[in-house]
């Protein structure tokens, strides 16, 4: 399981991070082996789903603010991206986003 280059992060506006340095609690995708907990994802790879740990809510693509977390033992078992979270936004302003969504 030796993994001698790892790819490189990408390059996102800052979240930070809590500074622990250990490695001990690595968190990575089953699919393409990035850390996850090292903020890393890969584009095409649907268990990383578009982002690491944490994501703009999936509803209005981050307009209310908010952001969902991975649900990762779902992540893994379905290799595929779950999140949990919920849209900040008022009730309608969802429907018309969702509905909006619907017709493209
Ligand atoms: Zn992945
Ligand atoms: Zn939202």
């Amino acid at each position: 399981m030796n993994n001698p280059t790892p790819p490189d992060p990408p390059s996102l506006p800052g979240i930070p991070q809590p500074g622990s340095a250990s490695n001990a609690n690595d968190i990575r995708c089953r699919s393409c082996h990035v850390l996850w907990s090292q903020d890393q994802w890969t584009k095409d790879c649907p268990e990383c789903g578009g982002a690491a740990m944490e994501i703009a809510c999936l509803i209005c693509g981050g307009k209310c603010g908010r952001t969902w977390k991975r649900m990762l033992m779902d992540s893994w078992d379905e290799s595929q991206a779950h999140w949990l979270g919920g849209c900040g936004l008022p009730e309608d302003e969802q429907k018309q986003i969702i509905e909006a969504s619907r017709q493209s």
